[in-house]
This record gives C-alpha cells, structure tokens and sequence, in this order.
C-alpha cells in the first residue's frame, strides 16, 4: 500500500462543507487503497483571531501562552475532519503534535522540529485508520506545547512524511501548482510540471508563497517526494524534484517578488577595517535581518555603504544607523521604504551566460530603474520601487518567454554542458 502524507491548508478546511470536501476526497484515497496521514491547518483566519484575542489580554503576552493558545486552531479541524471521514465510514484518528510526538526544541513560536516518533502512526496505520495530524505544533523536552512559525503546517506534513518513510507528500492549497509568476500579476503564468528544490527554495525564500520555506528546506534535506497540488481542483500540481535532467531544465524556473523591503544608504563612511563590522553588528544586535548589501568602491577615504530590510523593521534599523552615523562621523543616512525585490531563479543559470543581462534590458526598455543588484548561482534579484512590481514582473515573465516551455531552446544552446 502507497503510503501518502495530505496536507490541506486552512482555505481547504474553512468551513464545515470544505472539510466533508476534504473528507470526500481522502474517502476516496482510501478506499482506493492509499495509507493515510492527513495533516491540517486551523481553519482559514483562526490563527489570526487567536492572536488578537491574545493581544487584546496583553500585546506581550507570555510565549509559552501563546503557543498553548494558537495551537487549539488546529485541534479543531482534525477532530471535524475525523468525524466527517466517520461519516463515510472510514476510521480515523485524530492527534494533536504533542500526542504524536512530534518533538521540538523550545523556542516558542518559532520552534523547529527535533524528531517524531513515528511508531505510534504507524500501529495505526497498520489498522488502517486514517491518522489525521494537527499541524504547526510539537511539544518540547518538558512536555510545553510549541508551534512552528507562522505556515507551519506544511512543515509538519514532510517531516512526518520524512519520519514515515512516505511515498509521497501532496500539499494541497487553494492554487493547483507552482507558477512560473504569480498569476494574479501575469495571466500568461504557467503551472510548472516540476521544479528542482533548489529553485523551490529559492522561489519561497524569494517571496512566493506557495509552500512555507522551511517544509522545502526539510523536504530537501530528507529528500520527501513532495507534490503541490489544489484541493478544490483535479490535476497533478506541481512536482518537486532532487535530480536534474540537463535536457529538460528550463533556464528560469520562475519570477517571485517580495514587496516588503526597504533600503538604507550610509555615506561617507571611513573606509577602513572594523566598519562593516560595527555597523552590521549593531543592526544584528537589534535582530534586524539585512538582506541585500552594496558596498562602493571608496573616494577620498571614504565610501558608501546600501543595504535593504524588511519594510517593517525600517524606522527601527534607520535609528540605529543614524546613531553609528553619527559615531563615526558619516556624512549622512538615506533611505528609502518603498522598495520590492523582484528575482528570477532558475538552476539553468549556472550553464548559461547573458540572464543578467537579459533582465537588466527587460528593465530599461520598461524604463524601470534598478535600485539594487544581488545574484547568487542560481538566481538575480533586483531592488526597484514598489510601484513597478507589476510591470517588471510582467516584462520579465515575457523577456525569458515563460509562458511558453523552453525545453527546445535549451536542446538547441551548446552551452549545456
Ligand atoms: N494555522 C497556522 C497559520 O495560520 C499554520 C498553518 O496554517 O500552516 O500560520
Ligand atoms: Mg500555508
């Protein structure tokens, strides 16, 4: 029997009707012979609602109270779910993190996932129930409930898919694969058949939204066979590959935006051992994360530092680096809050010369300045104000001719090595 861990995200499990949907279709799994372990999320908004409650009792409410408090989310759709599959005379058992020892370290509300023991599914399974798994949470050495980070589901489903040895994992959600580009900005976006987890992990880390980055990090890591797919839709979604196939790699897999950034500028700096190291240590210190930086080549002894973070941390690292400014007698602090990072990924990248050009050229025929500059071996993100994302992402999307598979352009370049 194909062991299948199923994980339907908090739009599938909604309302009482979505999960006699989701009920349905794992019926119908199930009878066809599948064995059967269904990861959920709380109901679409739930989490949401339990924080505000919190935050309406105390805006620094206690950690380990919040955990026990957003992870009630999910206890109630597993246990609909299990009564619905009931229903349809399938026997199911529902389990919260913590009954299913899905162990974790105690970093609440960001925990990560130590080890699951997978024995007490498995006696189940065996039986032939349906184990239907709360996810987003664990339980720590001390018994404290804990939760995953916001998205966390999905990394519940591969690391149970990883700890059961499964067949596959299909992460079921409301779109019914990953895009070549977000749809709602580019019509023409195609659903891919498969992306290498190395792009996928930079398509999620880039922006997209379709699989929490961290359940591809894990899915990379053990190598889970890992499958997008829609709940409302038939189809086969998206596949997420560990082999390369040469032949058959596009050059860009896809385009992800991220419109949350902002950049800072200190100018005239000493351009001298030690400053990098002050500056980015002070703003490491206040846990701002820096994501892109530029240093400038130096004039007259001093140089020009850029650097982009999230847009909500920005009046937060603006201070801070006023302050170092001031410290180290810079000549000023710019900065800018209205900035996206568009990036195009694609392992194709590393055999192949002219992508940044080609995507420099998209911009300056559209007459969108690039701001910021950042690539790695297998992706080129640009800095560009917020009000471009569309464009650019359009003008992109038709520069490398995503809308149509290139498989025959990549047989044809010599290149390919
Ligand atoms: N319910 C949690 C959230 O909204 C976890 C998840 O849905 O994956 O973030
Ligand atoms: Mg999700």
């Amino acid at each position: 029997m194909p062991l299948i861990v199923e994980k339907y995200g908090g739009s599938s499990v909604g309302t009482s009707e979505r999960i006699r949907a989701v009920a349905d279709r794992v019926a119908a799994s199930h009878r066809a012979g599948d064995d059967l372990v269904v990861v959920l999320s709380a109901m679409a908004g739930e989490t949401n609602r339990l924080l505000e409650l919190a935050r309406d009792i105390d805006p620094e409410a206690d950690a380990r109270e919040t955990d026990v408090l957003i992870s009630t989310g999910e206890q109630v759709t597993i246990a609909l779910l299990s009564m619905a599959l009931h229903k349809l005379d399938v026997p199911a058992r529902s389990y919260t993190g913590g009954q299913v020892r899905i162990l974790t370290d105690n970093v609440h509300g960001k925990a990560r996932i130590l080890d699951i023991d997978a024995d007490m599914v498995r006696t189940d399974i065996e039986q032939r129930n349906v184990v239907v798994v709360a996810g987003f949470q664990g339980v720590d050495r001390e018994g404290n409930i804990t939760t995953l980070g916001r998205g966390g589901s999905d990394t519940t489903a591969v690391a149970m898919a990883a700890a059961l040895k499964a067949d596959e994992c299909r992460i079921y959600t409301d779109v019914d694969g990953v895009y070549t580009a977000d749809p709602r900005i580019v019509p023409e976006a195609r659903r891919l058949e498969q992306i290498t987890v190395e792009e996928m992990l930079e398509l999620s880390s880039l922006g997209a939204k379709v699989l929490e980055t961290r359940s591809v990090e894990f899915a990379g890591k053990y190598k889970v066979p890992l499958r997008v797919l829609s709940s409302f839709e038939s189809g086969k979604g998206t596949l997420i590959t560990y082999e390369v196939n040469k032949m058959e790699q596009p050059l860009i897999a896809g385009i992800a935006y991220n419109r949350d950034e902002a950049k800072l500028t200190i100018r005239g700096v000493p351009d001298q051992p030690g400053v990098a190291s002050t500056i980015f240590g002070q703003i490491s210190d206040a846990h701002v994360n820096v994501d892109m930086i530029i240093q400038n080549v130096a004039q007259d002894g001093t140089t020009d530092l850029t650097f982009t973070v999230n847009r909500s941390e920005y009046p937060r690292a603006r201070s801070i680096l006023e302050k170092i400014s001031a410290e180290l007698k810079a000549r000023e602090v710019v900065g800018d809050d209205q900035l996206a990072k568009i990036s195009i990924v694609g392992v194709g990248m590393r055999s192949h010369a002219g992508i940044a050009s080609t995507m420099f050229e998209a911009m300056a025929t559209e007459g969108i300045n690039i701001e910021l500059i950042s690539t790695s071996e297998i992706k080129i993100s640009i800095g560009v104000a917020d009000r471009y994302v569309e464009l650019a992402v359009r003008a992109l999307h038709k520069a490398f001719g995503l809308e149509v598979e290139t498989h025959e352009e990549i047989l044809d370049a010599t290149a390919v090595d």
